[in-house]
């Protein structure tokens, strides 16, 4: 595939091959051995054959070192790219081989579009990102200013999980062309992955313009798109972090952008936040939390409280819900809905489930044989192929029959259809453990997840029976689960009983079992010895 040539110290051609000849459509009488150099330039200069044409070029001696030797790439009219390499030989001529390298070079140019620009939407990646901001910030002159925004679509997850990927990956696509439209000339987008896009907003004169742009880009994306005749509505929450104040290299800026997004997502989504230092000190908390959270667990300060489950009509109860609390020594008493997650972000969940599994089947096998325990176990918890060890292990260590322990899980585990969670839960159920479905209705409530496993038990969220004495929906949502669970044959409790209206109403639509302060609130086991000492467990009403 190559273009030899051979030429003699009087710059005549000793020979050349075929390809050669073809590379550069050199007429035969061109080829023959003796013709000068000279007059093969000429020929080919002629014919306008190279982009460029120089001195150089005429005396065929380019651009190559004082001894001859070396290569060049010379660029062809009619696009190609041809690379001569050049030898010289003892006699004091040369040895030249020509290649075109046009697809290589485009296979290469190719590559480094890939590595630089996101597959989707074909606007630049990450990495291209970061090092425009490099440049950036290298030529961020005395006074002048720069913004970054981290932007992160609201509720883009719903469209891609109902609409389907390929209506969700379109709809990308449009999210890209509207934000380079929102910019200017030397502002600069990328998305980042998913959902997330990023932008530098050049030569800020003041940093208010930053909050123009995010107010103009959160219309823009929020207005209806229509894709595949659907009409889809979408928002974005946005971050922004301006140079130098809030941060002097790429990865500080980008941080406190980041953080900044964050916090408009918790204010509400569909807004945009600069970034305050307070939001940093807010990071730092929670990571002196995650930190204290470690230790808890071995300074005692960690304990289970339960709350018992009703049987709506006799009082009786069956089952105990072990729900954790943590004691801090100074901010008093944490909330598991403030310190779960920071366990499940942490990784800490694992040796906390496990010491929460171990003590709730210790606890129970002391109790009488007809009460039951309830245990809540996180997603995360199932990443852990040892789990259905751990759970085996504490029974068998406590001594409490399997039949006596329910796990609670909700729809979220789920989510990821992975087989090797519902093979877990099925080991459970094999030795009598019931499965609960908790906070129904809260999430997707995808039927489908009710038929990718037997459940035993649905606990409706408290979030409806609280918003069932507005009537409406919550009445009829509540219904509907009681009927679906009573036509599947599984059992179904209803969590944040307060009032009597709400326990009548739960009884008449034949709701088995309830739970919530109107009955009591989660206490320390030794409040309960009353009803342990009953013959029948019934509990009296908190009130
Ligand atoms: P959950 O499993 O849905 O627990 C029910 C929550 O509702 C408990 O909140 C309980 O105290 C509260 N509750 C019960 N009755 C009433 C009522 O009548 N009115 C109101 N307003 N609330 C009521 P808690 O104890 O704050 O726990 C919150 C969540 O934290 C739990 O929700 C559970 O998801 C999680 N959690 C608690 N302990 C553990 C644990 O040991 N492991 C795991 N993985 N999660 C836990
Ligand atoms: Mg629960
Ligand atoms: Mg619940």
């Amino acid at each position: 595939t190559h273009g030899l040539c051979m030429f003699d110290s009087h710059r005549r051609l000793i020979i050349c091959n075929d390809h050669y000849a073809k590379m550069y459509k050199l007429p035969a009488e061109l080829t023959t051995p003796g013709t000068a150099l000279s007059a093969i330039l000429q020929y080919l200069i002629g014919k306008g054959t190279f982009v460029e044409t120089s001195e150089e070029t005429l005396n065929g001696t380019d651009t190559f070192a004082a001894n001859g030797n070396g290569k060049l790439v010379k660029a062809i009219q009619d696009g190609r790219l041809i690379a001569i390499s050049h030898q010289c030989t003892a006699d004091g001529g040369w040895v030249a081989i020509h290649e075109d390298i046009t697809e290589r070079q485009k296979a290469e140019a190719h590559i480094t579009h890939l590595a630089r620009y996101d597959h989707l939407t074909d606007i630049p990646n990450r990495v291209f990102f970061r090092d425009e901001l490099e440049k950036t910030f290298q030529q961020l002159h005395n006074g002048k200013k720069f913004a970054v925004l981290c932007l992160d679509l609201d509720r883009f997850k719903g469209v891609n999980d109902t609409l389907g990927h390929s209506i969700g990956d379109k709809l990308l696509n449009a999210v890209a062309k509207r934000l380079a439209n929102c910019v200017k000339e030397h502002d600069f987008v990328a998305r980042f992955g998913g959902d997330e896009f990023a932008i530098i907003q050049a030569n800020l004169d003041r940093p208010e313009d930053g909050g123009k742009l995010a107010e103009r880009i959160i219309e823009r994306i929020s207005t209806t798109y229509e894709i595949e005749n659907q009409q889809i509505d979408i928002g974005v929450s946005i971050g922004v972090a301006i140079a130098p104040t809030d941060g002097t290299n790429v990865d500080q800026l980008l941080k406190n952008a980041d953080l900044a997004m964050y916090r408009a997502k918790e204010d509400g989504r569909g807004a945009y936040r600069f970034f305050e230092p307070e939001m940093d000190a807010r990071i730092q908390a929670r990571r002196a939390l995650e930190l204290e959270l470690r230790s808890a667990l071995v300074a005692g300060q960690l304990q289970l409280y339960y709350q018992p489950l009703v049987n709506p009509r006799s009082g009786e109860v069956r089952c105990f819900e072990a729900l954790l609390r943590w004691f801090h020594p100074r901010l008093g008493e944490i909330p598991p809905s403030e310190f779960i997650p920071l366990a499940e972000e942490s990784g800490l969940i694992g040796s906390l489930g496990e010491w929460v599994l171990r003590s709730a089947c210790a606890d129970a096998a002391k109790w009488p044989k007809q009460f039951r325990v309830a245990i809540n176990l996180s997603p995360i918890q199932f990443r852990n192929l040892n789990l259905v060890k751990i759970v085996f292990s504490s029974l068998a260590a406590s001594g409490l029959a399997a039949s006596r322990l329910e796990i609670e899980i909700t729809e979220s585990l789920l989510l990821e259809d992975d087989s090797k969670t519902i093979a877990m839960l099925h080991e459970f159920h094999s030795l009598g453990i019931r499965i609960v479905m908790d906070d129904f209705g809260t999430g997707f409530s995808s039927l489908n997840y009710l038929r990718s496993f037997p459940f035993d038990k649905i606990k409706i969220d408290k979030s409806f029976i609280h918003d069932m004495a507005k009537g409406g929906d919550a009445v009829t949502i509540v219904k509907a689960i009681v009927d679906l669970a009573r036509n599947l044959k599984i059992d179904v409790v209803a969590e944040g009983v307060e009032t009597a209206e709400q326990l009548e109403y739960l009884i008449s639509e034949g709701c088995t079992e309830v739970q919530g302060h109107y009955f009591s609130a989660a206490k320390p086991i030794e409040c309960f010895e009353k009803v342990f000492a009953q013959p029948n467990g019934r509990i009296e009403m908190a009130a």
